[in-house]
């Protein structure tokens, strides 16, 4: 089996049929590169920049993060990073925030909508992601967006933080690609809305499919509701790839049912380009992708979604894994 996996080291990730794929990692530290580029990693599709936080006693400086930022585009050499700004709250806490307790803190004032009620502070991160853009290629990817307004707001920052660091003298990418992270009903229900608005979409499954199902990731008692293969959460997958493509940006999946091989022939079928995953995966899913031509995959999504369960679904999935 790891021999087999082997010969797929340093190839291309190309499906049956020969459409090209990228296989991406996902990071939660400047340290972890080396180890996902180990792996044969040719981008990261997601650096949890909030490790980088609570790390640390009190908030980095805008230094202290543009050397972590620029550390992890170096090292890429070139490749892409996708470097997610502050997710903080749900079921990240960072305790100096001192952020007020709240009764549903899955639903509160968390992630972007933190960051935008404290603009100064998030523009710290901002300033130190378009000054590592200088330095690789860094895209800045915004969690738990809702609606326009926020990507809007967001993208006004970084306008703000560009014309200071002109103004400044410093060096930074004034062509720096902002994209949404697509984890909430509400993004998936208006990614028509949202295409016209981000250079990319990432889909968070852990989230989508909790926020979806209304069932907490951690949760025992409800784990059988907390599954990708039910055909809301499959609809709603299908329409946020669809959506992007028609778009023309580009659509990664950073969650774990990106490296899912039950799952992956139904992402090739919607148009996937980037899968996102941990480092161990990485060999094994250009493995899968190699199975399967996009003919076949759309076959298999058609029954998919004609599916009433999400037993069948998995079902359906499981007779036909390769
Ligand atoms: C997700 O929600 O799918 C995701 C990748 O982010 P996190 O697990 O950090 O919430
Ligand atoms: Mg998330």
């Amino acid at each position: 089996e790891k021999a087999a996996l082997e010969a797929f080291r340093g190839q291309e990730t190309v499906t049956a049929d020969g459409i090209k794929k990228i296989l991406a990692c996902n990071i939660g530290s400047p340290n972890d590169v080396a180890n996902a580029l180990e792996h044969d990693a040719e981008a990261i599709g997601l650096f949890r920049s909030e490790f980088l936080f609570m790390d640390a006693a009190e908030l980095p400086s805008e230094e202290e993060q543009f050397q972590a930022y620029r550390k992890v585009a170096s090292a890429l050499k070139g490749a892409p990073v996708i470097i997610r700004t502050l997710d903080v709250g749900g079921d990240k806490e960072i305790p100096y925030l001192h952020m007020e307790k709240e009764e549903n803190p899955f639903m509160g004032f968390r992630a972007v909508r933190y960051c935008l009620e404290n603009a100064d502070q998030y523009k710290v991160q901002l300033r130190a992601l378009l000054r590592a853009g200088a330095f690789g290629d860094v895209k800045i990817m915004i969690p738990l967006v809702t609606c326009v307004e926020e990507v809007r707001a967001v993208k006004a920052l970084v306008e703000e933080c560009k014309a200071e660091l002109e103004a400044e003298g410093l060096k930074y990418d004034e062509n720096i690609e902002v994209g949404v992270m697509m984890e909430t009903p509400a993004a998936s229900l208006i990614a028509d809305k949202l295409a016209e608005e981000a250079d990319f979409f990432s889909i968070g499954t852990n989230d989508l499919i909790g926020y979806t199902m209304c069932a907490d990731r951690g949760n025992d008692h409800i784990s059988n509701l907390y599954q990708v293969y039910y055909p809301a959460v499959l609809r709603s997958i299908k329409n946020i790839i669809e959506s992007g493509v028609k778009a023309g940006i580009m659509v990664g999946m950073c969650g774990e049912a990106a490296a899912d091989p039950l799952l992956e022939p139904l992402l090739i079928s919607f148009g996937l380009e980037e899968f996102s995953m941990s480092a161990p995966s990485i060999l094994r899913a250009r493995k899968t992708i190699s199975q399967w031509s996009k003919a076949e995959c759309d076959e298999l999504a058609e029954k998919a979604l004609a599916c009433t369960t999400a037993a069948e679904v998995k079902a359906l999935l499981e007779a036909a894994a390769r």
